[in-house]
Parts: C-alpha cells; sequence; structure tokens
C-alpha cells in the first residue's frame, strides 16, 4: 500500500480487512495459513508526485491505521519498500523480462493516464507494475490479496515469475519464483459518499477508519441516497443508494432485510435510515478508534514496529536476491 496517510473505509474493505483475515488464518492443525508480509511501498509514490515531504508523516499515519485495524507486527513484518535495496535491485533485473509493448497494453496504467489527465508518463510509472513484481516476488509471495484493479498487474507478476524461472533456473533449487494467484475481496469498491464509483482521499468522500462517531454521522447527512425518494415517506430504490450499499457491508443482515422494505415501502425515511447507517459503521470502527489512540500515545513503539519489521524483510530479501544472483551466474568469480 502507497503511504498516502490516514486510511479511509474504501482501504478497509478493500484491502485490509482481507489482509488481516489472512493474517490470522489458522489451518485444521491450528498452524498459520500464510506467513504475511505488509508493504509500505513508499518508492511508489514518485510515479505520481515528486513532493515527498510527507511520505514520512503519512507512513506513520498509514501504518498507525493498519495496527489498528489488526496488522499483527509479531506475525507479519511491516516494512519500507526505500529501506530495502533489494527491491530497486530486483526491479532492474525484472526490467529487462519484459517489453514496454507488454507495459503499455496495462489497462490499470490506461486509466490511470485518463483519470491524471496525463499528457506525459516517466520511465518509473511505466514501470511501476515491474517494481511491483518485485515487491511481490522478493518475499516469494504465494497470495497476493489485491483490489480488482490491481489484478492486470499480478498477471504481469506471473508473467515476469515465469521468465525469470525459465532463462535461469537455480543450479540447486530449480525455479526460483512461485507465480502467485491473486486473492480479490468481495467488497473491493466501496462506493464515495458522492455516490462516485470509489471512495477517494483526493474526490473528499471518504470516511475515515480515524474519524469519531460524530465526524461519521456529519459525513453521512450528506450522503447521497436515490433522488427519486423526495419526501420521507415516499418509496425508495435501495439499489441505487449509496447508504444502502454501506448497510449491506456493515449492518447485520436482519437490518438489510428491514432497510430494503422499509425503503421499498417508503415507511423509513433517509434521515432514520442515515443515522442507523452511521451507527453500524461506528461500531466497526470503535476498536480501531481505541487501537489508534494507544500507538498514537506511543510513537517510539511505532518506529520500533517499523524498524523489526525492516530489519526482517531484509534477511528474507538478500537471501532471495542471493539465489537470483546464483541463478544469473552473476558473481562467481571463476565461472
Ligand atoms: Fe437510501 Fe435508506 Fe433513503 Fe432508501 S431510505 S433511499 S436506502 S437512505
Amino acid at each position: 500500500m502507497r503511504p498516502t496517510g490516514k486510511l479511509h473505509l474504501g482501504h478497509y474493505t478493500g484491502a485490509l480487512e482481507n489482509w488481516i483475515e489472512q493474517q490470522n488464518l489458522l489451518q485444521p492443525d491450528g498452524t498459520r495459513a500464510y506467513e504475511t508480509c505488509f508493504l509500505i511501498a513508499d518508492y511508489h509514490t514518485l510515479t505520481t508526485s515528486l513532493d515527498t515531504s510527507s511520505v514520512y508523516s503519512h507512513t506513520i499515519d498509514m501504518l498507525i491505521d493498519w495496527l489498528a485495524a489488526g496488522v499483527d507486527p509479531e506475525k507479519s513484518p511491516v516494512f519500507r519498500q526505500s529501506q530495502v535495496k533489494e527491491h530497486a535491485e530486483l526491479f532492474l533485473v525484472f526490467s529487462n523480462l519484459i517489453t514496454t509493448a507488454r507495459l503499455e497494453r496495462n489497462p490499470t496504467l490506461k486509466e490511470q493516464v485518463r483519470d491524471l489527465n496525463m499528457d506525459a508518463m516517466s520511465y518509473g510509472h511505466l514501470g511501476y507494475p515491474v517494481l511491483q513484481a518485485a515487491d511481490i516476488l522478493l518475499y516469494k509471495g504465494n497470495v497476493v490479496p489485491v483490489g480488482e484493479d490491481q489484478l492486470p498487474h499480478v498477471e504481469i507478476t506471473r508473467e515476469i515469475a515465469r521468465k525469470f524461472n525459465s532463462h535461469f533456473p537455480h543450479p540447486s533449487i530449480g525455479e526460483v519464483f512461485p507465480e502467485p494467484a491473486p486473492k480479490v475481496t468481495k467488497f473491493s469498491r466501496l462506493v464515495g459518499l458522492d455516490g462516485k464509483a470509489k471512495m477517494s482521499k483526493s474526490l473528499g468522500n471518504t470516511i475515515f477508519l480515524s474519524d469519531t462517531p460524530e465526524e461519521i454521522s456529519a459525513k453521512m447527512r450528506n450522503a447521497v441516497t436515490d433522488t427519486l425518494k423526495v419526501r420521507r415517506n415516499d418509496p425508495g430504490r435501495p439499489e441505487v443508494c449509496t447508504v444502502y450499499s454501506y448497510h449491506q457491508r456493515f449492518s447485520a443482515p436482519d437490518t438489510v432485510e428491514t432497510v430494503e422494505a422499509g425503503c421499498r415501502s417508503g415507511s423509513l425515511g433517509c434521515v432514520d435510515c442515515k443515522k442507523m447507517c452511521s451507527a453500524a459503521i461506528s461500531d466497526e470502527l470503535a476498536p480501531m478508534l481505541e487501537k489508534r489512540r494507544y500507538y498514537e500515545a506511543r510513537p517510539e513503539l511505532v518506529k520500533q514496529i517499523l524498524h523489526d519489521g525492516e530489519n526482517r524483510a531484509r534477511r528474507i530479501a538478500g537471501q532471495t536476491m542471493a539465489e537470483v544472483r546464483q541463478a544469473m551466474h552473476l558473481g562467481e568469480l571463476d565461472a
């Protein structure tokens, strides 16, 4: 995840929730199903902005949200890309395993060019999925929890892994890299409060994980509903309503049924419906808010968690790069 500061509900339902589920998933014998690593992709911010002045503060804000949401640093190392030099080394190797034409066909990139009105693209931006492949494969990721928009990048990662393995078989372990599979969450996209397709900080249509119940209620008052339900008793169409989509995610199933029936019949007004929705979201965020306060009061602990994670990541990444060099016959004095 890029360090963009405090996280919102879209980040939670689209990524973080899935990460934590995977981190805590147990096999029938009680052992963990996955070993999880969580990357703060600070180099990736360069692709869209050269202003790095806030990257550190955004990193800490985001890390606190991760911890508050349930990322357990004992189980999962958390680390910054810029502090593990092997990311850049493997990126260099991988850059030679893919053509520019393949990267230009990437649909996610085309969407970005359109959304950001870009008239020119840097070499680094075009190669963004290649750096992402290095981020994943350095830790030999088998499963990558992603949002739908990142699926094409996982495909590029798989192609690069295949190409490396076939060109550079390792003398003792054979294939150095696994071909990672994507894992997409059911609620990977949460619409914004304004009804736009995506919750996004730049669009100002978000509920932050750190918002208080009062802040959530205030934001919810402006949420877009069914525009044809003008008066309280008008029948509404929940399927076109932003608030209903939040109910589906955050309210209990019987509440969702009550909301749907009440909206359609006109017995439920939007003001009351929004109050119920705010309460459901606040309830889910309450434990996170408490944990956030704990970490905010202990900045040294947060830094220590990051340093420990980076040390663990360097050990794994160093081992992988040693295998890469061996497979490529680099560094052999008498070869
Ligand atoms: Fe949306 Fe609820 Fe209003 Fe129906 S009653 S339009 S679901 S806010």
